[in-house]
């Protein structure tokens, strides 16, 4: 049995829970400091006020068609047999200013989101009347053979947002949608938790990537797979490098990223094997090291430290599957804690056959989830479940949950998915 300085047992045989080592990350992660932030550069970031439009969209009366502007009153009497005619005095396109005045009688070319000139109250559209033009094209007169409602084809000021409409609530993750929104109501900044920034780091003296591999060799996987997950979690990746087993390379490489990242993600070497230098490497720069090996299938190795400077520390292990379920199980909630969001609420879906579990490992299976004829979801746990097997994963679309206090289970079990 080997103890850290803290005392947490390396090779205890009660090893951690799932739900225990996602309880010591958040009793650790402290949210990051909220800063100002622009909607362009808003994406992924969490609010950190209630934020209120400070102006009306729309922001001035507009149409909501292309066709003409007319004073209702003027339209009442219009039949099919004694259509009204009205002489069209000027023309409105989007972005103009629309100050011409309303005469009776008359009418304004107008187009989609041009404002509605003063004394106008509706908008007939141009496939509804018949138009007569001037040798250039241009209308000179309308008719219309139906009247037209106040308001018709117009959009108020302030119908979408007024001012003082609720934006954003504390908390809230930021969206295209959102960002929309705040493009919209010219919000120029707020405040916001902002992405983390991650790195990862790969281990091994096996690893290479690319060429013709000599024996004893493989590609390194995990690093384009980090690089392409990470940002998918919801942090910036920084960069994605490569290392040998040498725990001088480790402490270099986390040396040379001192104050850049949020967190350092390794894969490999963090075993119980006489090469897995990640747990030494990390005493040896006096890092606190909150756990290491939990009872979950597969990843059981995954180790949770913090570095003196702070840097959040995820020793996840090098096998491709493992350090995917590493990913989506610890870094993902991890990457909540920082900013302030609520642990995440999965989907369930029924299993759709029988699933072979050992007790007391929570089991991160490879899935495919889909919805049954009867619509409701069913989830497929994929053969091949070791954690070396990358092929299966290539035709998972989710990861099943199934908890470490069962063991075999049926057929039709409700299961969590993500
Ligand atoms: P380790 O956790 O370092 O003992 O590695 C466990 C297994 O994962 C070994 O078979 C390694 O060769 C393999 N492995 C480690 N790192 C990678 C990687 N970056 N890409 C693909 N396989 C890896
Ligand atoms: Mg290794």
């Amino acid at each position: 049995m080997r103890l850290y300085s803290h005392g947490i047992c390396y090779e205890s045989p009660d090893m951690l829970t799932y739900e225990q080592a996602l309880a010591i990350m958040a009793a650790n992660i402290k949210p990051l400091t909220p800063g100002d932030v622009r909607p362009v550069n808003a994406l992924g970031c969490v609010s950190a006020e209630v934020l209120r439009s400070d102006s009306a969209v729309p922001p001035f009366d507009n149409s909501a068609m292309d066709g003409f502007a007319v004073r209702a009153t003027d339209t009442d009497s219009a039949t099919p047999a004694v259509p009204v005619r009205l002489q069209v005095t000027g023309t409105v396109l989007a972005g103009n200013t629309g100050d011409a005045a309303a005469s009776p009688g008359s009418a304004h070319e107008i187009m989609t989101g041009a404002p509605m000139p003063a004394g106008y109250d509706a908008v007939i559209p141009i496939e509804r009347v018949s138009i007569e033009r001037d040798h250039a094209g241009k209308p000179v007169a309308i008719d219309i053979s139906e009247s037209v409602a106040s308001g018709s084809n117009l959009r108020k000021a302030g119908e979408d947002f007024v001012a003082g409409s609720l934006l954003l609530n504390a908390g809230q993750l930021i969206g295209p949608n959102q960002i929309m929104g705040l493009a919209a109501t010219g919000i120029e900044k707020f405040s916001a938790r902002r992405k983390p920034v991650a790195v990862a780091i790969t281990t091994g003296n096996e690893l290479t990537d690319g060429g013709t591999l000599r024996r004893g060799m493989i590609h390194d996987s995990n690093g384009p797979y980090l690089g392409a997950a990470i940002p998918e979690m919801g942090a910036d990746c920084s960069g994605v490098f490569r290392i040998g087993d040498s725990a001088e390379e480790l402490i270099d490489r986390i040396e040379a990223l001192k104050g850049q990242v949020d967190l350092i993600i390794t894969t490999g070497g963090v075993s119980a094997g006489r090469m897995d230098f990640v747990p030494y490497a990390l005493e040896m720069m006096g890092a606190d090291i909150l756990f290491h090996r939990v009872a979950i299938r597969p990843g059981k190795p995954a180790l949770f430290a913090r570095l003196p400077n702070g840097t959040w520390f995820f020793g996840l292990p090098g096998n491709p599957i493992a350090a995917a379920v590493g990913l989506r199980f610890f870094i993902t909630p991890a990457l909540r804690m920082l900013q302030g969001l609520p642990p995440e609420v999965y989907r369930t879906a029924r299993l759709n056959a029988p699933v072979h579990k050992k007790q007391g490992l929570t089991f991160f299976a490879k899935a495919r989830a889909s919805v049954a004829a009867d619509g409701l979801s069913v989830a497929e746990v994929l053969p091949g479940q070791e954690s070396f097997k990358i092929k299966p994963l290539m035709d998972a679309n989710c990861w099943v949950i199934i908890p470490a206090e069962l063991g075999d289970v049926q057929a039709g079990t409700t299961v969590q998915v993500a």
